[in-house]
């Protein structure tokens, strides 16, 4: 059968891959922990899940605006203003069926075929394969976990050209649960203005920050900048909604009004009955602070783990519920896998615990562990872990 170039040339999510693969082993009865998914392990508030049975009831069940109804995008638009002092008007608000059509739809209405949009690697596995379906080419950034994988702007200008449209900036980040700082971002801020290149701020993991961390929003931080700024964000994480599918994004009229326009011909509105929860989750103010508590907690009991085993090293990740540990140290011994997507393979056949390789990021010699899993699972899957790694290490 014929398929279109952009498909044949995709490889495939490996998160969600990864996942799969965990489930597909649990229905064959294999107990498998896995930390493969970025998806959180706690329940929708119940607040938002009522809002939605209300919608259902009242028969809020048609299509709406393809750019979301009034209420949401005012709601979004209150609560940037509120909590970040981001100036946006509800109709420079678009909501989405998630932050995924979010980004594509912001790369499709920036970038003409040939453009190029940087990202700094490693990233999050969509990126890369959305900015090729957007016909855009994507030029890796490359950072170091030295620098605490801070995108460093005398790597950037290099790679800026005159096809240069867009730079994608993800604080929190994943996979690797780095916070950029302040002085990172005003940074990024400044090449953006000098040059003329937008940046695509995806901020989904905006409110699991620790250690007393407290998010900037990079519109809100630099309002002088926001023309040059697209603002991607979505309800699945910070509100465990991921099957909700929805999202947002804020931007300049404009850019606006043309991603509407795309969605009104490409997925249309989002789910009507999603963005009535979405509202509430906004309006009623849903509270987080146990859950991000608990990500915390996990956090710290995480890293202390891996750093004890032989081979690993992980840096303390100040975002996001992933770790980031580096593994070299375990790919150089003899006889053993030699590759973190090997390691990653041996780890779910012999320990049946999933990770996700860093080969998915760009990022090989490393593994994403995602903490959203509850503490019994997590000390399970650590347990399995140090033991499938013991006959790793007695070969040195
Ligand atoms: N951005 C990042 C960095 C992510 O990790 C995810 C996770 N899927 C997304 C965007 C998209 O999330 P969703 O489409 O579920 O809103
Ligand atoms: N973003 C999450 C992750 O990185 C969910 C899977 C995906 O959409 O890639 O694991």
């Amino acid at each position: 059968m014929h398929l279109s170039q952009a498909v044949r040339h995709m490889t495939p999510s490996m998160t969600i891959g990864m996942d799969d693969r965990a489930r597909a082993l649990r229905r064959q009865g294999v107990d498998v922990v896995s930390f493969a998914a970025g998806e959180p392990d706690f329940d929708t508030p119940e607040a938002i899940k009522q809002a939605a049975i209300r919608a259902i009831r009242e028969g809020f069940t048609k299509y709406t605006s393809p750019a979301g109804i009034p209420e949401l995008r005012q709601a979004v638009a209150e609560r940037l203003r509120r909590d970040y002092g981001a100036d946006y008007a509800p109709d420079e608000i678009v909501i989405t069926a998630g932050g995924k059509p979010a980004l594509y739809f912001a790369l499709r209405a920036l970038c003409e075929a040939g453009d190029e949009v940087l990202v700094p690697v490693p990233a999050w596995v969509s990126y890369i394969e959305q900015v090729r379906l957007a016909g855009a080419r994507p030029v890796a950034v490359p950072t170091d976990g030295g620098d605490g994988w801070q995108p460093r702007t005398d790597r950037i200008v290099p790679l800026l050209g005159p096809r240069t449209r867009a730079i994608i900036v993800n604080s929190p980040h994943n996979p690797t649960g780095t916070v950029y700082t302040r002085e990172t971002l005003a940074a990024l801020v400044e090449v953006s203005q000098r040059h003329g290149v937008y940046l695509l701020s995806d901020e989904i993991y905006e409110s699991m920050v620790y250690d007393g961390a407290r998010h900037v929003c990079l519109p809100g931080a630099w309002p002088e900048a926001r023309d040059r700024i697209v603002l991607l964000n979505s309800m699945s994480k910070t509100y465990a909604m991921t099957g909700w599918r929805l999202g947002y994004v804020a931007a300049p009229r404009p850019l606006a009004d043309g991603i509407a326009a795309l969605q009104g011909h490409l997925s249309g509105n989002p789910n009507s009955i999603a963005q009535k929860a979405a509202l509430s989750a906004l309006a009623e103010r849903v509270e987080l602070g146990e859950m991000v508590a608990e990500y915390d907690r996990r956090r710290r009991y995480v890293v202390e783990r891996l750093n004890s085993l032989s081979g690993v090293a992980c840096a303390m990740p100040r975002g996001a519920f992933y770790a980031f540990p580096d593994v070299r140290g375990v790919l150089a011994r003899p006889g053993g896998p030699t590759t973190s997507a090997a390691l990653a393979e041996y780890l779910l056949e012999q320990a049946h615990v999933a990770l996700v390789p860093g080969e998915a990021f760009e990022a090989p010699g490393f593994l994403r562990l995602s903490y959203a899993t509850s503490m019994a699972r997590i000390e399970q899957g650590l347990d399995r872990l140090a033991q499938a790694l013991e006959p790793l290490a007695a070969r040195v």
